[in-house]
């Protein structure tokens, strides 16, 4: 077992802190990594605090992982030492149910999250990317294309794959219409991933404060959620709208600006249900879906798509003692758009 350093919580109320972890030692499949930055994702926040009631202490948050191979088990042949690796979300999945088998493991009924979850052995705690090393299965470890910086790359490997995902399954390309809700850390990187896919880009913010960084990402109109004219204006509009808020919202409103057969991806996770009425559905045969990360394929493809386009996420670098900072600030949407933390700061 290894001794690292890490930051973390205790509990739901408390700030987040220095904490020693454990680490596995490597095994024939495992990739060490050492990390050299890791995103700040609103459901780091949502965790660390139990706002969805399931959260396991301690906890060290952080699935937006990048650094380099620093040791490779006798069964790698992927991977090498110096290799510049990502981890998100999952760090290992049943590997035999129907959605493992096709590729899916986002899906599979006993996935291993980098956090807040079992390890593979059903008792020791998983635990995240603020934190200078990781072990883990080489099916799980992802390539970050050379010609991306490491510190704006991190963010694809949860807000990047998360959005990429919906706008590939829901056919998203020239012609089509797709409006993005709230421009945090999600919504900046659906805007910047749509565009590439060369769809007409609707940012929909609550004020228009963000309009001029929302153009400079790629999206080619903007409009504000607060003015009541723009559900007017945009009636009936959009072929898929990408909703990346994390609170409760009107969703019939924004149902109605989709299309005849369009659809609504719910990608936030409000904690308390809204109310929805059958008929924005029902009269325009309109549909309301979800959408969870991505599996380990579609997050390579998406790495590798990002790095033929040069996409990666607008970063404020922060170092670790800043992370409590951080947190309150994406809670007032303060933040252009993601958080990275240096992890050098930890070391
Ligand atoms: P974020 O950076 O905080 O962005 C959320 C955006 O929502 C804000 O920038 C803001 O946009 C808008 N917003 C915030 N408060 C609002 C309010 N009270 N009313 C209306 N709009 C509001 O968060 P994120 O990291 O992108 O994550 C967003 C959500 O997705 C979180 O719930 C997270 O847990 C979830 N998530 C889901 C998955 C998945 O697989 N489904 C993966 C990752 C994250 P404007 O200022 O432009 O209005
Ligand atoms: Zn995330
Ligand atoms: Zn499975």
């Amino acid at each position: 077992m290894d001794q690292i350093k890490a930051y973390g919580v205790l509990n739901a109320t408390q700030p987040l802190g220095p904490l020693q972890i454990i680490r596995r030692l490597i095994g024939a499949n495992d990739v060490a990594i050492n990390i050299t930055y890791c995103g700040v994702c609103h459901s780091d926040i949502h965790q660390a605090r139990n706002e969805w009631r399931n959260s396991l202490y301690p906890m060290v948050p952080g699935h937006e992982i990048v650094g380099i191979v620093a040791d490779v088990g006798t069964n790698v042949k992927k991977f090498k030492i110096g290799d510049k690796v990502g981890v998100g979300c999952l760090v290992d999945s049943c590997r035999d149910c129907l959605d493992c088998r096709e590729g899916l493991e986002q899906f599979c009924l006993k996935p291993i999250f980098t956090y807040n979850c079992l390890e593979k052995d059903n008792k020791t705690l998983a635990q995240g990317g603020y934190s200078t090393k990781i072990v883990v299965d080489q099916d799980f470890v992802l390539r970050i294309p050379d010609n991306l910086p490491l510190d704006q790359a991190a963010p694809l490997l949860c807000a990047g794959i998360t959005t990429y995902s919906p706008l590939h399954h829901w056919n998203v390309g020239p012609g089509k219409r797709v409006a993005i809700i709230g421009l945090g850390g999600l919504g900046h990187m659906a805007v910047k991933i749509a565009h590439a896919m060369k769809a007409e880009v609707t940012v929909l913010s609550r004020t228009l404060d963000k309009g001029d960084d929302a153009k400079r990402l790629g999206s080619d109109h903007v409009y504000a959620t607060n003015d009541p004219k723009t559900f007017e204006k945009l009636s009936r509009h959009f072929d898929l709208i990408i909703n990346t808020v994390s609170v409760k919202l009107d969703w019939g409103a924004y149902l109605g600006l989709l299309k005849r057969d369009g659809c609504m991806v719910l990608l936030g996770v409000p904690t308390d249900a809204p109310e929805l009425q059958a008929s924005p559905l029902i009269m325009a045969r309109r549909s309301l879906a979800g959408s969870l990360i991505g599996g380990i394929k579609e997050t390579q493809e998406m790495l590798n798509f990002c790095g033929q386009h040069n996409i990666t996420s607008d970063i404020e670098l922060i170092s670790i003692d800043k992370i409590n900072e951080a947190y309150e600030r994406i809670i007032k949407a303060d933040v252009k758009y993601r958080f990275v933390i240096d992890i050098a700061s930890l070391k």
